[in-house]
C-alpha cells in the first residue's frame, strides 16, 4: 500500500515537469515555516524561566520583553515564510493540473475516433478536468503540511532532549496513541472495509448519472422513482456501508484519537506528579514548573499538528482515486501513426478479408469480409439493422483498426497512410453527425477552414439548404442551438451534407439517417447526395433501397459476413436477402401511398 502511494505521488509529480522544484522549495519552505512558528513557545519557556528565577522579584527579569518582541517575530516570521510556501506549491500544483489537461487533451487526439462512441467526449472531459483539480489539494496543501508536520515531530523529538524527555515522552505518548489509532481505521482489514465503503460511493454517484438520464423515460412511462430500483438499491447500500465503517470500524479508534490529541495535556499530569517531589527535594522545583509550563503549552500544538496529518492523509486518498482516473484516461488505446507514410495510388477502396471485433464483445461484428469500389464507382452496403455497415464503414477512416485483414485505399494499407492525409482524401457523413453551437457558416466550413463565405454558400446550396438559410433570423451567420433555432434532424442531416461537399474529398463515405427524413427532407436529401457523390469514390449505407438501385454494386451484409453482391439487376433476379427486402420495401411504399401517407 505504502509502495503504490509513493509511486503515485511519483506519477504526479512527473506531471508538474519544470515546476517539480518549486513544489520541492515550498515543502522546504513548509518545514522551515513550522519550526518558525515552534520558536516562539521557546520564548515563551524563556520568559518563564527567567520569572521563577527572580521569583518574587518580578522587576529584576530584564530580558523578557526581549523575549515577547523575539517571539512575535518568529511568529510573524513563521506566517510569512507558510505563505510562502504556500505560494510555491500552489503555483506548482496548478501547473502540474493544468499539464494534466493538456497531456490528457493530447493523449485524446491520438485515440481513434470510435473511442468517442463510447466514451462521450463530454464526460471525458468532466473527468479529466475533475481530477485535475482533486490532485490540486494534495500538492498545494496536503504535501506541505505532511512536511510540516513530520519537521515538528522531529523538532519535537530533539526539545524532548533539550527540556526534560520525561515530560516530552508524555505529549510523545499522546501522539503515538492517536496516530495508532487512526493507522487502525485504515490499515489491516479495515481496510478492505474502507474500500467497499469507498466503493458503494462511487457505485450511488453512477446509479444518480443514470437515474437523472432516465428521468425522461420515468415521465413519459408515468413511472415513479421507485421503479429506479438500481438507484434506490445504490443509495441504501452505500447508506449501509457509511453506518457500518462509522460504527464497526471508526467509532473507538476516533474517539481515542480526539481524547488523546486533545487531552494530550492529560497525559504529563501522572509524569508531573511523579517527578515533582524529587524535584523538589533536590531544589531544582524552579527549572521544573518552567519545564512543565513549557510542555503544558507545547501539547496544544501536538492536536493541531496530528489533525493536519489527518487532512493530508484524506489529500492523499482523494489523489490517489484522482490518479487511477487521469490514468484510465491517459492508457486509453491510441491510434499507431507510421513513421514511412505512403501515399495512396488512387481513390480505390479495398476490404481485404476484413474482421473486426468490438472491445469486449464475443463474436466480431465483421466477420473475414472482402470487396473492392474501383474509383468513382458507388457501392452500396445493405442489410438488416446490426449487420455491421456502420462497422465496415468506420474502418475506413481509422475510427477503429481492423483486427484482421487489412483495408486499403489506392492500394495502401490505412495504417500506413499518414492520417492527415487519409483525413483529407475522405469526407463522411455519419449517422450521428453532430452540429457544434456555432453559426452554419462555422459548422460547414470545420470541413475547410480557409474556405471563403461564397464557397460555403455554393456547398450550401448544393446541399439544398437554401430554405433553412432563408428562414433563419441571421442566415447562414445564426447560430445553431440558441433561442428558437432548433434544426430539425434532416435539416441537419443537409447542414452535415454541405460540410461534405465542401471538403470536396474524391472519397466520400455515407452512413444514411433515415429516421430523420421526412418526406421533404428525403427528395432534397437525395438532391444533396446526387451532388455530393458525382464523380467520386462512394461507399453509401442506405436504408431506403430506391437510393441504391443506380449503384454501381450492392453488397449485402448480414451477421458480419457478405451474403450477397451484385447489381440491383442481379440481385433482384435471384431469390436472395436483397431480393426479399426489395419486395418488403416495395409493399411498404405501396401501403404508404393507398393509406395516403407520404
Ligand atoms: P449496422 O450499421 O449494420 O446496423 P453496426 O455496424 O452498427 O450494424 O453493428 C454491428 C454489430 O456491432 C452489432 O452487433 C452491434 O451491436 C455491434 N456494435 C456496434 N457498435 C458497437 C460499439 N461501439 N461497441 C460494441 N459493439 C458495437
Ligand atoms: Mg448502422
Amino acid at each position: 500500500m505504502k509502495e503504490k502511494k509513493k509511486s503515485d505521488l511519483a506519477i504526479l509529480l512527473g506531471y508538474a515537469g519544470n515546476f517539480k522544484g518549486l513544489t520541492y522549495l515550498g515543502l522546504f519552505l513548509s518545514g522551515i515555516a513550522m519550526v518558525l512558528g515552534m520558536l516562539p513557545y521557546i520564548c515563551i519557556w524563556l520568559v518563564a524561566k527567567d520569572l521563577i528565577e527572580v521569583a518574587p522579584h518580578w522587576t529584576e527579569a530584564e530580558n523578557i520583553s526581549r523575549y515577547g518582541w523575539m517571539a512575535l517575530g518568529f511568529a510573524i516570521a513563521g506566517i510569512l515564510v507558510y505563505f510562502a510556501a504556500l505560494m510555491c506549491t500552489h503555483v506548482a500544483a496548478f501547473r502540474t493540473a493544468s499539464n494534466i489537461r493538456k497531456q490528457g487533451m493530447q493523449h485524446l487526439m491520438k485515440t481513434p475516433l470510435g473511442f468517442f462512441d463510447s466514451n462521450a467526449s463530454g464526460l471525458l472531459r468532466n473527468r479529466l478536468d475533475g481530477a485535475a483539480a482533486e490532485t490540486e489539494t494534495l500538492l498545494a496543501h496536503n504535501l506541505a503540511d505532511i512536511v510540516g508536520s513530520a519537521t515538528m515531530f522531529i523538532a519535537m523529538v530533539v526539545l524532548m532532549f533539550v527540556f526534560d524527555w520525561r515530560m516530552g515522552a508524555a505529549c510523545l505518548v499522546a501522539a503515538v496513541v492517536s496516530v495508532g489509532a487512526l493507522f487502525s481505521m485504515m490499515g489491516g482489514k479495515n481496510a478492505k472495509l474502507m474500500q467497499e465503503y469507498q466503493g458503494a460511493q462511487d457505485y450511488m454517484s453512477k446509479a444518480g448519472t443514470e437515474y437523472v438520464r432516465g428521468i425522461p423515460v420515468v415521465k413519459v412511462f408515468q413511472q415513479t422513482v421507485y421503479s429506479f430500483k438500481t438507484f434506490k438499491e445504490a443509495i441504501e447500500k452505500y447508506s449501509d456501508k457509511a453506518q457500518n465503517y462509522a460504527v464497526d470500524v471508526c467509532k473507538f479508534p476516533q474517539a481515542l484519537n480526539l481524547t488523546a490529541t486533545e487531552g494530550a495535556f492529560v497525559f504529563m499530569i501522572p509524569v508531573a506528579v511523579f517527578i515533582a517531589p524529587r524535584a523538589l527535594a533536590n531544589g531544582d522545583f524552579a527549572s521544573f514548573v518552567t519545564n512543565f509550563a513549557f510542555y503544558a503549552v507545547f501539547s496544544a500544538i501536538v492536536s493541531t499538528a496530528l489533525a493536519r496529518i489527518m487532512f493530508a492523509a484524506s489529500g492523499m486518498m482523494l489523489a490517489s482515486t484522482a490518479l487511477c482516473r487521469i490514468n484510465k484516461v491517459m492508457e486509453a488505446p491510441t491510434l499507431e501513426v507510421t513513421d514511412h507514410p505512403k501515399t495512396p495510388a488512387d481513390n480505390s477502396i479495398e476490404f481485404r478479408d476484413v474482421s473486426f471485433t468490438y472491445d469486449g464483445a464475443d463474436v466480431a461484428a465483421i466477420d473475414h469480409v472482402s470487396f473492392r469500389v474501383e474509383p468513382g464507382q458507388t457501392v452500396a452496403l445493405v442489410g438488416p439493422s446490426g449487420g455491421g455497415k456502420t462497422t465496415a464503414a468506420s474502418l475506413i477512416p481509422r475510427f477503429w483498426d481492423v483486427t484482421e485483414g487489412s483495408v486499403l485505399v489506392g492500394g495502401v494499407d490505412v495504417r500506413e497512410c499518414d492520417p492527415h492525409e487519409l483525413m483529407d482524401r475522405i469526407a463522411f457523413v455519419f449517422q450521428n453527425n453532430r452540429l457544434f453551437k456555432a453559426s452554419i457558416l462555422d459548422n460547414v466550413r470545420a470541413a475547410r477552414p480557409n474556405a471563403t463565405r461564397e464557397e460555403v454558400q455554393k456547398a450550401l446550396s448544393a446541399a439544398q439548404c437554401d430554405d433553412i438559410i432563408a428562414k433563419l433570423p441571421q442566415g447562414m451567420d445564426t447560430i445553431i442551438g440558441t433561442e428558437g433555432t432548433y434544426l430539425s434532424g434532416g435539416e441537419q442531416q443537409r447542414v452535415a451534407l454541405a460540410r461534405a461537399i465542401l471538403k470536396d474529398a474524391p472519397i466520400v463515405v455515407l452512413d444514411e439517417a433515415t429516421a430523420f427524413a421526412d418526406p421533404e427532407n428525403e427528395a432534397l436529401i437525395q438532391k444533396a447526395f446526387a451532388t455530393l457523390t458525382k464523380g467520386r469514390t462512394v461507399i453509401m449505407i442506405a436504408h431506403r433501397l430506391s437510393t441504391v438501385v443506380g449503384a454501381d454494386r450492392i453488397i449485402v451484409l448480414d451477421d458480419g459476413h457478405v451474403v450477397e453482391a451484385g447489381t440491383h439487376k442481379e440481385l433482384t433476379a435471384t431469390d436472395g436477402m436483397y431480393a426479399r427486402m426489395w419486395t418488403d420495401y416495395n409493399q411498404a411504399v405501396q401501403w404508404r401511398i393507398a393509406t395516403g401517407e407520404v
